[in-house]
């Protein structure tokens, strides 16, 4: 790792001079039955040639935009997929030095990769911290196995907990675990078990998903045929309870509507995301962000990834769409993203110096408030217990 000195932070460095990167990886080595990610099966995946693509876009974007790369500093490089564990550590390693050679500062980032526990070992892992990985993200999903084959994931849950231990025999102490709940014929039981299983490997992060059935996916039409039943929305809710108040009563921090974490583990990297800071994504169907000039703008690329390759070999650009966004969708992303970090909520001071308007007049703050789903809390526009279910809807509805 040629470019980073390892075991510094970036603290202390103007949040407005960081930058956030995320690389799509799109490549799986078999589709799972719900998965409606930009991601092909692949047994051997490109991934030089990906990777030297995803280097030139870094490049090419940061001229397009405009980006003083001396100015800033890299907060979080967020690996993701698709999944990123099947590529070689040494290509990784590559990856991760030439985005830190583009930019200023010498301090380390957090650096997650997203892992699949099938195909882990401890060399693997140990190559991927010596390439820089300072945070592993693995999809476990599921600890019963029979719902592991429902969701078409590749491994076991022995698997899965062996690669949890794994990992951290090689040094990581930094370890995110996804978890789905909402599968069919998944009984609260079933779903108890995973949950206390998974506490007790004691990770720093958890995320929980109620699963989405996307249409056109293998889940979805095993659905519409009457093979498999969804779950209703009141088991989703009472599964969505019971993993918040166990991971609580276990120490774990409700910070963010799906994602609890250990004090000091929130993952930075999303955290960007919600609280709407600049980030760079590259790779096929990845999104960027950049907040400034005025509103802020947006734009995602090609989502076929021989596509996206081709265009950056031929000197084009991979980018699909463009969008500069007006006051108006920059008041309600940030009320929507910034209500989902539950205890930050929104700041009414800052979002007032930002738009002009106090976000109490920005959305139908009194009709939510008399329904006791948002309140204010230190000068914050907060969730309350019942409104995180409701978290989408209360933004919607108009002033
Ligand atoms: S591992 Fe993730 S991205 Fe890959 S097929 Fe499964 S759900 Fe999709």
């Amino acid at each position: 790792m040629g470019h980073i000195q390892k075991g510094v932070r970036v603290f202390g460095e103007k949040q407005k001079n960081r930058i956030g990167i995320y690389v799509h990886i799109p490549f799986c080595v078999k589709k799972c039955t719900y998965c409606d990610f930009v991601s092909i099966p692949s047994l051997a995946p490109p991934g030089r040639r990906y990777t030297s693509c995803l280097l030139r876009e870094l490049e090419t974007t940061i001229d397009r935009e405009g980006i003083d790369p001396s100015e800033r500093t890299i907060e979080s490089i967020y690996i993701g997929g698709g999944t990123p564990s099947l590529i070689e550590p040494d290509i990784i390693e590559w990856l991760i030095d030439g985005i830190m050679a583009c930019f200023r500062g010498s301090a380390i980032p957090e650096i997650t990769l997203e892992a699949n526990p099938e195909g882990l070992t401890p060399e693997r892992l140990r190559a991927y911290r010596e390439a820089g990985i300072n945070r592993l993200s693995i999809g476990i999903q599921s600890l019963d196995d029979r719902l592991l084959e429902r969701l078409g994931r590749i491994h076991s849950s022995r698997k899965a907990v062996n690669a949890f231990f794994m990992a951290r025999d090689s040094g990581f102490d930094n370890i995110g675990i996804d978890l789905i709940y909402g599968i069919p014929g998944q009984g609260v039981a079933s779903w108890r078990d995973t949950l206390l299983r998974t506490i007790g490997l004691k990770p720093e992060h958890l995320s929980i998903y109620a699963l989405t059935v996307e249409e056109g996916t293998h889940l979805w039409r095993d659905i519409i045929s009457g093979r498999l039943k969804r779950t209703t929305e009141q088991r989703e809710i009472e599964m969505y309870r019971l993993g918040v108040g166990l991971l609580k009563d276990a120490g774990y921090i409700h910070y963010e509507v799906s994602n609890l974490s250990l004090p000091g583990f929130e993952c930075r990297h999303n955290l960007r995301y919600w609280l709407r800071k600049d980030y760079i994504g590259l790779g096929c169907g990845a999104h960027s962000f950049l907040s400034f000039p005025e509103w802020g703008r947006r734009w995602w690329n090609r989502k076929e990834p021989e596509e996206y390759m081709r265009a950056l070999e031929g000197s084009l650009s991979p980018v699909d769409g463009y969008e500069r966004l007006s006051r108006r969708q920059a008041v309600d992303e940030t009320l929507l993203l910034g209500l989902r970090l539950l205890n930050r909520g929104i700041g009414i001071k800052d979002f007032s110096d930002r738009f002009g308007l106090d976000p109490r007049d920005a959305f139908a703050y009194r009709t939510g408030k008399e329904m006791g789903l948002v309140e204010e809390r230190d000068e914050r526009v907060v969730l309350t217990e019942r409104g995180i279910l409701l978290c989408d809807e209360i933004v919607c509805l108009n002033p």
